[in-house]
């Protein structure tokens, strides 16, 4: 059962629950784009009270990445018109309605931001992760929104299709919301190797979703800091980054070095890790190539098996 309340976000509840209709579930984007261009504690606050009946579940500040959750996923949210037939707010089994704080060409800091993928998008994979874990699918059915202007899909597309819609989609409705919008299905990740693909995913297993921002919410990158770090223990925090190495090395510092622990030798770490680089290095003897190769002779499927492999190895490597 995934969360009904996003992992991090404020929460608001305005009570006024009420149940979904069912079917493919949803993302519906709305900006709150106005022309007194409130902030998000001003927008916050608005609709966990006098707004309350045209709230969305997600409010989020793409500068600041603040998010404010005012309805469970599992609820309808408000912030949608019915169309005639269908009560839109209801389609799916859910229909995650966010409003990104940003007023078409708003001024942050003294710079202009004519749409929302301009903006830095802090929270964006905080956002996306939680969206596919309620099974949302990373696709615009109606296109991706390109302009501030209709693009209004089919009531049979709408119920029918899951992924993300914005409210310029929504049929029985005419709001252009929310402008172009960034990238919301490809990251940096598409660019790493399958090798690179298994560190990340080590790194965010043992060191938990929430904490673990690919994209950290300060626009770091910290994969990227972690494979430029000279010593990336440092980066991991086995290491006190500001101890001189000597002072480790001499055992004088105050902090020990973890990871120099760890893996030091005596300890159950080392065997293994020398295990494993012992298997990694040893060459087969005779005796045990012979006895592979009558295991393989005997077995026709298991030959034609380790054929194929070695031909798509090949086939790999002459492309690369
Ligand atoms: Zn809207």
């Amino acid at each position: 059962m995934p969360d009904m309340w996003m992992p991090g976000a404020e929460r608001r509840p305005v009570g006024n629950t009420a149940p979904m209709n069912g079917g493919p579930p949803r993302v519906t984007w709305h900006a709150t784009s106005n022309d007194s261009d409130w902030s998000y504690l001003h927008e916050r606050d608005f609709f966990a009270s006098g707004g309350a009946d045209v709230a969305p579940h997600l409010l989020w500040d793409p500068f600041t990445g603040q998010i404010a959750q005012f309805f469970p996923a599992s609820s309808r949210a408000l912030a949608l018109k019915n169309a005639t037939g269908e009560q839109t707010n209801r389609t799916g089994t859910y229909n995650i309605q966010i409003e990104v704080v940003f007023t078409n060409n708003e001024s942050v800091s003294g710079r202009r931001y004519a749409n929302i993928v301009d903006t830095p998008c802090t929270g964006l994979d905080r956002l996306m992760a939680w969206l596919r874990s309620l099974g949302v699918l990373d696709t615009w059915p109606g296109g991706a929104p390109r302009a501030w202007a209709r693009q209004t899909v089919s009531l049979d597309v709408w119920r029918t299709r899951g992924g993300h819609y914005g409210h310029c989609h929504v049929p029985g409705n005419d709001h252009i919301d929310p402008g172009p919008m960034p990238n919301l299905f490809s990251t940096a990740e598409d660019d790493m190797t399958p090798e690179e693909h298994g560190w990340l995913k080590d790194l965010r297993d043992n060191v938990g979703f929430m904490v673990w921002s690919y994209k950290s919410s300060r626009g770091r990158d910290a994969y990227a800091d972690l494979g430029a770090a000279a010593d990336p223990r440092t980066i991991l925090g086995y290491r006190n980054p500001d101890m001189d190495k000597a002072s480790v090395d001499a055992g004088t510092g105050h902090i020990p070095d973890v990871y120099g622990h760890i893996t030091g030798s005596g300890t159950g770490v080392k065997t293994i890790v020398d295990l494993i680089a012992a298997l990694q290095t040893t060459a087969l003897n005779d005796q045990q190539m012979q006895a592979i190769a009558t295991a393989i002779a005997a077995n026709s499927a298991l030959a034609d098996a380790i054929a194929a492999k070695v031909a798509t190895d090949i086939v790999a490597r002459l492309e690369s």
